[in-house]
């Protein structure tokens, strides 16, 4: 259906051959010969001038009799009076009766008011035109490009003649309590009589709230999927274009065709596009065409009865910023929250995506489940597509838990770079560090403990460490505290071992010092600033203009932050100080074996006697 576009850089070339054309034509016009006054004289003595015309009292142009519609020289004049005399005197003296005229013309130069008054502007709005549809064709699918179609909306439609929506509940795992109300939509679309006989009210708007890859679209997707409607789905930046009106017409439009389509489900993702607070910005007093679209969708959802079957779901992973107004009754006043998934919700996903899969039998959804903590749906999606993908590439029948295991590290830490060049000297220093983190993070309490350290390079980090986070859901100082300290336990080893440091430690105190401000500024863990918080959860102050603290304040932060991050870093130097033969001898296996785990620390520290449980209880791999 996609239409052959007319190339517009075609207007360039076309521009390009008018000016040359122009500019030749031009120089035609002035094809004529300069001449002094005696050559003037000569040709009026020999009768040959048939007509001077005076332009501008500047130039006198001196046609012949044999071709009178140009003139063939041009005279500048010095002095008019001068001249005029002059010439009245040769055709005195030389008696020619015909009469030469000498008329006054006055002439712009048309080239350049050609130039000014038509070229250039054509030039800019054919330049305008052209930006215009260039605007309108990305980002729009197929038959793009029309100027015609920019008041319409852009949505995706799937149903039953288009697109099917093939998604349904059991493809969504976990999310079991959003599962629950959301089900009631599907009832409701299934059997709209049961509740309109009732008099029953149907919310119009549905929030889906939550992190990115949670299965929010999908959710949506498999509530049109049960209820067998057509699904229109469009981003909230799809809306957003740079013409005022636009975004509001698009959605008019959008609507329209739903009502036509009814019963159905509007999906807007990233509603946070056009659903942000207005006139918060105090920048430029806010943005009218964000303005102008939020409202239209505010009268839209108003404007439709509550039972006309057009039910809308939109996704935000910030509801806190949207507009108020959005939130109001009848129209989004339902939120559902769509968390990162725990544990059993993983296994779940894992299970989802595993169904199409060739499995070896050493496959353990329940290990990989551990092995995934804050991974999302789309991770793991991503995870056992890219499982296949490695097993595929080695040729193996069926994909194993290694190939598993392989995913994930590349998922967290990109492809492994086995022939990225490292020297022996900078092998050893990067075994150090990591071995530093290692040591550590096993022998503080709070911090979480090692699952897996290696020295291959992996997409931009040299080495890295994998922990097992607990899943919880608030954390002490102390907590924090110590993971400061392994943080900081790479540099710190740096230090211990070379007495110097490198450049390498640079994520880990672009982490740390994020999470000492964090401490101070936000969570009110430090004694100087005391029980205040500066985080904003409505995300609707420009912190970054005005701050909510004095200078003196500020100054006591970066002073708090700072000693804070020095604190750790000592600390993590003690530490490493007194346990430098664990430290050498981890490094040493690691350059050894490139790759260690929990339990070669546990060789060389002992048992970490605050584990109770077995974290790291099934790693072989
Ligand atoms: P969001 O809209 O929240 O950003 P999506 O719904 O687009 O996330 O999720 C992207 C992909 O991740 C889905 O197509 C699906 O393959 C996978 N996914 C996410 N969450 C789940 C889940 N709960 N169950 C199964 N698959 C999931
Ligand atoms: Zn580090």
């Amino acid at each position: 259906m996609k239409k052959k576009k007319f190339n517009f850089y075609w207007i360039y070339v076309i521009l390009t051959v008018v000016l040359f054309a122009l500019y030749f034509t031009g120089k035609d016009e002035t094809k004529q010969e300069d001449i002094e006054m005696g050559q003037l004289i000569e040709l009026l003595q020999k009768g040959e001038v048939s007509k001077i015309e005076l332009i501008n009292k500047e130039t006198a142009e001196v046609y012949l009799a044999d071709n009178s519609r140009t003139p063939r020289y041009t005279y500048r004049i010095g002095s008019l009076e001068r001249f005029e005399e002059t010439v009245e005197k040769v055709q005195e003296e030389s008696g020619i009766e015909k009469p030469i005229y000498i008329t006054n013309v006055e002439r712009k130069s048309w080239g350049l008011d050609l130039l000014f008054t038509w070229i250039l502007p054509l030039v800019f709005v054919l330049a305008l035109w052209f930006l215009f549809m260039r605007g309108m064709g990305r980002g729009s699918m197929g038959g793009g490009g029309q100027i015609f179609n920019i008041g319409k909306s852009k949505a995706q439609l799937f149903d039953k003649d288009n697109v099917p929506v093939n998604v349904t509940f059991k493809d969504v795992a976990g999310l079991e309590e959003a599962k629950v109300e959301i089900m009631e939509i599907v009832d409701f679309l299934k059997n709209p009589d049961k509740y309109t006989k009732l008099g029953g009210k149907i919310p119009k708007g549905v929030l889906l709230v939550g992190p990115p890859g949670t299965g929010k679209t999908l959710l949506a997707k498999s509530v049109a999927g049960e209820a067998n409607v057509p699904f229109f789905s469009i981003s909230g930046s799809d809306f957003v274009e740079m013409f005022v009106g636009v975004g509001a017409s698009r959605v008019r439009d959008l609507f329209n065709n739903a009502k036509q389509k009814s019963p159905c489900i509007i999906f807007i993702d990233e509603i946070d596009a056009i659903g942000r607070a207005r006139g918060k910005n105090p920048i430029n007093g806010g943005n009218d065409e964000r303005e102008s679209t939020l409202n239209q969708l505010l009268t839209e959802m108003d404007g439709f009865g509550t039972n006309t079957g057009v039910i809308v779901l939109a996704a935000t992973n910030r509801a806190d910023i949207l507009d108020k107004a959005l939130m109001r009754a009848g129209r989004f006043d339902r939120q559902i929250y769509v968390e990162l998934p725990d544990i059993v919700g993983r296994r779940e996903i894992f299970e989802v995506h595993m169904r199409g899969l060739k499995l070896a039998p050493d496959v353990d959804r329940e290990f990989l489940a551990k092995q995934t903590p804050g991974f999302s749906g789309a991770d793991i999606a991503n995870v056992c597509n890219e499982a296949a993908l490695m097993a595929a590439r080695k040729g193996k029948e069926a994909i194993d838990k290694q190939d598993f295991l392989d995913a994930v590290d590349r998922i967290i830490g990109g492809l492994e770079k086995k022939n990225k060049i490292i020297t022996a000297d900078e092998k050893k220093v990067i075994a150090f560090h990591e071995a530093g983190h290692a040591t550590t993070s096993w022998l503080l309490q709070y911090a979480h403990p090692l699952v897996k350290v290696t020295i291959v390079p992996r997409g931009k980090a040299l080495g890295a460490a994998w922990y097992l986070p607990e899943e919880r859901q608030i954390t002490t100082k102390e907590q924090l505290y110590h993971e400061m300290i392994a943080t900081m336990g790479g540099r710190a080893a740096e230090q211990v071992m070379f007495g110097q440091i490198s450049t390498g430690a640079l994520s880990d105190l672009e982490k740390v010092t994020k999470q000492a401000f964090a401490m101070v500024t936000y969570y009110g863990l430090d004694e100087e600033i005391g029980n205040l918080s500066f985080y904003d959860s409505t995300g609707q102050q420009e912190y970054s203009l005005t701050k909510p603290y004095s200078e003196k304040t500020a100054e006591t932060i970066d002073q708090q932050v700072s000693k804070l991050v020095e604190k750790a870093y000592q600390e993590a130097v003690s530490i490493l100080s007194s346990h430098k033969e664990g430290l050498t001898m981890l490094a040493n296996k690691l350059i050894e074996k490139e790759v260690i785990f929990g339990d070669d620390l546990e060789v060389i520290f002992g048992k970490r006697p605050w584990d109770t449980d077995t974290k790291e209880e099934n790693h072989e791999g």
